[in-house]
């Protein structure tokens, strides 16, 4: 029986065959009592034996054969299965892949025109066309925070195409300054936090430095910056810090929002995986950021942890090699 399952049609025959003849000669030898029977229990014997012993014999190497027919007909169809199960799968990957570039393609062309419209927002906004009444002034306000939600969303997207292509991305890497792309990270959220009334508190030593992607970096701490300010109420401070631990670069990013509960916490990391209450506070979310940081963070060689404790607030801790030895 192992042997149906290990070896090749060939073989299993081969042993089979060698199997049953020597059956058929012990059982000769045995007759013609060119050999002796032993029995486990000698008193058992009786003179009838010998005339059953073809019967036995022939019975023995058919179970035999049946037995090694059956079993390699159940390894041959479990091989076909497990060919066919593989073809589908690159089957769906190759969609996979058509599918990222396709939203890899559309994101592009839907954020530049996006992009203008801010920009264009920023100065009618900015009364560099003309003086605006206080009426369209708020207008416009809403009109370029809701812009800025979409291009949050396609950026998200952008990102998440990016990441999921990531076997044909080639991630160079270099020598960065933390303190460079935490500053620029802040900087790009600086606005956002203003209108909320939320303050960033960071703190990283000036000479840390990290051998990694610097768009990978930017992608991670962009996007956990994106939940603090999306998940926290105003008057809520978040705290980006990062220090040199054994060798490995700590990251936190903190904040004192709405928390996740426990039980949520197993699904954050899933594409599309949004809480109810996230819902509730930001409809326009995708569902991609974590996943995307997740993926980051293991092209990197990091790890991710997560502390929340609802209504009180979350932090991501980010553990990644100081020095990123395998090539990206
Ligand atoms: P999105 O923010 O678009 O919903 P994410 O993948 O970034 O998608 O996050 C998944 C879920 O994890 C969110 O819907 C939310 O429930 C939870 N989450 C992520 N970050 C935070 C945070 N800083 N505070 C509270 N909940 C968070």
């Amino acid at each position: 029986m192992l042997t149906s399952f290990i070896f090749s049609p060939m073989v299993i025959f081969i042993y089979v065959s060698a199997l049953v003849s020597l059956f058929i000669a012990v059982s000769l030898a045995e007759f013609y009592q060119l050999i002796p029977h032993f029995s486990l229990n000698i008193a058992t014997i009786s003179s009838s034996y010998y005339d059953l012993v073809f019967v036995r014999a022939i019975g023995l190497c058919s179970t035999l054969i049946i037995t090694a027919y059956l079993i390699n007909s159940i390894k041959i169809r479990i091989e076909e299965r497990g060919k066919k199960v593989e073809v589908e799968l690159s089957h769906y990957k190759s969609l996979d892949k058509v599918k990222s570039n396709f939203i890899l393609q559309v994101t592009h062309e839907l954020r530049g025109p996006l992009a203008a419209l801010k920009g264009y927002h920023e100065m009618i906004l900015k009364e560099i066309t003309g003086k605006i009444e206080p009426r369209t002034r708020e207008t416009l306000q809403r009109a370029d925070r809701r812009t800025e939600n979409l291009l949050t969303i396609i950026d998200e997207m952008i990102d998440f195409a990016y990441m999921k292509s990531e076997e044909e991305v080639r991630y160079d890497k270099a020598d960065i300054r933390l303190k460079a792309i935490i500053d620029y990270d802040i900087d790009l959220f600086a606005n956002r936090a203003r209108q909320r009334n939320i303050q960033f508190v960071s703190s990283c030593p000036k000479d840390l430095t990290i051998l990694a992607n610097r768009d990978l970096l930017n992608i991670i701490l962009s996007n956990l910056i994106t939940n603090a300010l999306r998940y926290s109420q105003a008057g809520k401070t978040i705290t980006i810090n990062a220090m040199e631990d054994n060798n490995r670069i700590h990251i936190l990013v903190k904040d004192e929002g709405m928390g996740i509960k426990p039980e949520e916490l197993p699904s954050i990391f899933e594409e599309f995986y949004r809480s109810q209450r996230a819902r509730e506070i930001e409809k326009d979310g995708t569902g991609l950021g974590l996943p995307i940081v997740k993926r980051a963070v293991e092209v990197l060689n990091g790890k991710i942890t997560v502390y929340s404790e609802v209504d009180k607030g979350s932090s991501f801790h980010i553990y990644l090699p100081k020095k990123n030895s395998k090539k990206g």
